[in-house]
């Protein structure tokens, strides 16, 4: 049910009563951009039914045995919404909340990220129900082994290539590359990207979605005429994203005065110490803010930082962060978003009426994507480049993403989020027209 602007806007404020609708679900959210975005593009119907549905979907059951002895059955997914512009790329998330339409409207947002930074790939998504929280080290080793092996007849150098996404990080890429490698008794490194160094990982990888949030959220304040060292950011979410991007937009200059994870919040107007915190950051068991004091530094909540009073807000932590319920309040006239699909349909709408700026996931965070690109590249040609020219192409890359999207919006007089799925779902559509229809 949709509801009207001025009912939300008559809630009270999100940190004292938490109101919402039940919570939209992202593939409903994608589908519906999609269907505005064929509508002004006149896209053609069939293509337009393509892809209102996944290529393929994958349900696996993936067993493992529990250190007590124990057998827990978990579900995992591994879904590729399309393959028309290339291989199909994308992360694989763990979390407990990983569910079907979720996979689905994420792997769609691949398709549109790859499309929208010009990388030839399509678009996927792989995740598995799962509380790595909770889990030992081993546990997750022998869950990724065996949900490798049950994705492994869908996925390939040339078919599909896996990353890292939520909870997920290098070792676990390791552990997917190894137990393909054994399976198929020769070394297979291209199937995945995300990897440690030492096995034909990019150096630059692990930082380049927060250094291309870093780069866009640069290049936006060049547009709007700020000066880096008069902006204030808030950074929700701590983990991969949000943590080096805070570290580079320090480092050019910006002043961040909120950061948050799901331990809670740390806010000083006069900007907080990033390298401090990084430090604690490394040193806590579970890489939490939680624990870290420093004089002037604030304690306080998600939803506060969401609503803090800043030039720029960057989400950066799970999706529909910022809904019907908060929106209203949000202060920051800007938003750059490190995280997938942080901002619900309705929230989008209300922001736009109060004129925030918001850069669409599939643009602020396509850097990850553009590095995995380079590993995929690398590995490909066993030839390996320094960090220095993995830097210089993924700025090149952001940048000129970035004017395009931003030039062709202006253009059109669209928000960017609607701009950007404009120019990318064209692309997809142009692929797929030069296709045909097999057979
Ligand atoms: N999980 C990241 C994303 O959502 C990276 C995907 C990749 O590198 O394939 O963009």
């Amino acid at each position: 049910m949709e509801e009207k602007v001025e009912e939300v806007l008559d809630r009270p404020h999100p940190g004292i009563v938490v109101a919402e609708s039940p919570r939209e679900n992202l593939w409903h959210t994608v589908l519906a951009q999609l269907d505005d975005v064929a509508r002004r593009l006149k896209l053609d119907p069939g293509i337009h039914a393509i892809l209102r549905q996944p290529e393929r979907e994958l349900t696996v059951a993936v067993p493992v045995r529990m250190d007590d002895g124990r057998i827990e059955v978990f579900t995992g997914y591994r879904i590729q919404h399309s393959s028309a512009r290339g291989p199909c790329k994308g992360g694989i998330r763990y979390h407990p909340e990983v569910n079907l339409d979720e996979v689905r409207g994420l792997a769609a947002l691949m398709t549109w990220k790859c499309a929208v930074v010009g990388i030839p790939y399509g678009g996927a998504k792989g995740g598995v129900q799962c509380d790595p929280r909770q889990m030992s080290e081993d546990e997750i080793c022998r869950m990724t082994r065996r949900y490798t092996a049950m994705i492994m007849p869908i996925i390939g150098s040339r078919r599909d290539i896996p990353a890292p996404d939520v909870n997920t990080n290098a070792q676990i890429m390791a552990w997917i590359s190894d137990t393909v490698s054994m399976l198929e008794r020769k070394t297979v490194i291209d199937i995945v990207t995300g990897k440690p160094i030492s096995l034909g990982g990019s150096v630059g990888r692990r930082e380049a979605t927060g250094r291309g949030v870093a780069i866009v959220a640069r290049e936006l304040l060049k547009r709007r005429r700020r000066r880096l060292s008069d902006t204030t950011v808030a950074v929700q979410g701590y983990g991969n994203v949000g943590s080096v991007a805070a570290t580079i937009l320090q480092q050019m200059g910006c002043k961040i005065v909120a950061v948050s994870d799901i331990s809670g919040g740390l806010y000083d107007p006069r900007g907080l110490d990033i390298p401090g915190i990084n430090r604690h950051v490394a040193a806590h068991p579970q890489g939490l803010l939680e624990g870290y004091e420093a004089p002037g530094v604030e304690k306080f909540s998600n939803d506060d930082l969401l609503v803090s009073d800043v030039d720029v807000l960057i989400p950066a932590a799970l999706e529909h962060q910022i809904h019907a319920g908060n929106a209203p309040y949000v202060q920051a006239e800007m938003i750059v978003e490190g995280a997938n699909g942080p901002t619900t349909r309705q929230a989008d709408e209300i922001l736009q009426e109060r004129r925030i700026i918001v850069v669409p996931d599939i643009l602020a965070n396509a850097g990850g994507v553009v590095v995995s690109y380079f590993e995929w590249v690398q590995d490909l040609q066993c030839f390996f480049w320094d960090e220095a020219e993995v830097n210089r192409n993924l700025e090149r890359i952001m940048v000129r993403s970035f004017e395009e999207v931003w030039d062709f919006s202006q253009q059109q007089q669209v928000p960017l989020r609607l701009g950007a799925t404009m120019l990318a779902v064209d692309r997809v559509a142009r692929a797929i027209q030069a296709r045909g229809i097999f057979p």
